[in-house]
């Protein structure tokens, strides 16, 4: 069950709801939204409806949700969601274009692949300082030193920052240098990782485990939520599959199912999935005619020199075919392509 508090609640409103679902003997966690907080309650659903909390002063409305996701659920916020980075919105209406290196390798390397991602119509900046790699003898990533890049890059482009954090333990500094975290594929049920996002009040890109079914996918979703942070866009980035001709199979009818099944906005990642640079335009153009809200893609200067996912990365050339099909097809889906503003207030 959900409680839906009225715009501009009173914290003392909330609290009393809380207190009385606990008098009840359930649990209540409250999430804050941008524009409203919402309760998820855990326990008899029976007797939660015994006590009549939707009389309850500062309750909007009052759900019973049948699936097992709840604050990420569209039953009970039928309007999709959008999620602003530093203010640069990420859902309906808009397509994001996010690019960057795969990993950060040096100054010079970020700094060219973020005015590649610029000149292409990037309104966000990728790029990993924490690269969770299947061999321990791979490039790990600069740590700390590649968000400080990462941090003078965006201060040279303005594009705001998506990077991914792999631990528990590096959320809060992490948090400070970055404008989204990035959970990534491994780390979809790192349920310690994403309880402590779900303490931050930082925008979060969350990847779809590579074998994570949809539904595991969005109760993934619901643990940052439950924690209180509802800024959640989910990115889907290939899954598993008998196939070896693709790094990863892309399930593009992931876009129109979780846009179904929930308000969070979805992206596609057609770099991770397809791990081809030639496979990333058509997973492109198919990801935004699928309805995706925003495609996030590997750029380097040298991919011949990149220390992580060189073969996936587009180069200059690529992104000027890219750009014209992200802004043709932006336009024949009916949207806009999302450029940065700030978020009015509330
Ligand atoms: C990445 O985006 O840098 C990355 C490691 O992706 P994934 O988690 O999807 O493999
Ligand atoms: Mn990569």
């Amino acid at each position: 069950m959900v409680v839906v508090m009225k715009p501009g609640v009173a914290a003392g409103e909330v609290a009393a709801v809380v207190a009385c679902v606990e008098a009840a003997g359930g649990q209540a966690f409250v999430s804050r939204g941008v524009h409203r907080v919402i309760i998820g309650l855990v326990g008899d659903v029976e007797v939660f409806a015994s006590l009549d909390l939707a009389a309850m002063p500062g309750v909007a409305q009052v759900t019973r949700v049948s699936t097992e996701y709840k604050l990420v659920s569209r039953e009970h916020h039928p309007e999709r969601s959008v999620v602003h980075a530093r203010g640069v919105p990420i859902g309906p209406g808009t397509v994001t274009l996010i690019a960057g290196p795969c990993a950060v390798e040096t100054p010079e390397q970020t700094l060219a692949a973020a005015q590649m991602a610029q000149a292409a119509g990037a309104t966000m900046l990728r790029g990993g300082a924490f690269k969770p790699r299947t061999s321990p003898y791979a490039f790990q990533g600069l740590g700390e030193l590649g968000l400080r890049i990462l941090a003078d890059v965006r201060v040279e482009t303005g594009l705001p920052i998506v990077t991914e954090v792999t631990s528990a333990h590096d959320v809060a500094m992490v948090a400070e240098y970055a404008d989204m975290l990035q959970i990534g594929t491994r780390n979809m049920q790192n349920f310690a990782l994403l309880q402590a996002i779900g303490e931050t009040n930082m925008p979060v890109m969350l990847k779809r485990g590579m074998n994570a079914t949809i539904q595991e996918w969005l109760m993934a979703a619901e643990y940052i939520a439950q924690r209180g942070n509802l800024e959640i866009v989910l990115c889907e980035r290939g899954i598993r599959t008998f196939e070896t001709a693709t790094r990863n199979t892309l399930d593009i009818s992931a876009v129109p199912v979780v846009q179904q099944l929930s308000h969070l906005p979805v992206i596609i990642d057609p770099s991770h999935s397809g791990g081809r640079r030639e496979l990333v335009l058509p997973l492109s153009r198919a990801a935004i005619v699928a309805g995706a809200d925003g495609i996030i893609v590997d750029v380097h200067p040298r991919p011949d020199l990149a220390l992580c996912d060189g073969a996936q990365a587009l180069v200059a050339s690529d992104l000027e075919v890219l750009a014209r099909s992200v802004t043709d097809l932006t336009a024949f889906m009916g949207r806009i392509p999302a450029k940065r503003r700030y978020r009015s207030a509330g």
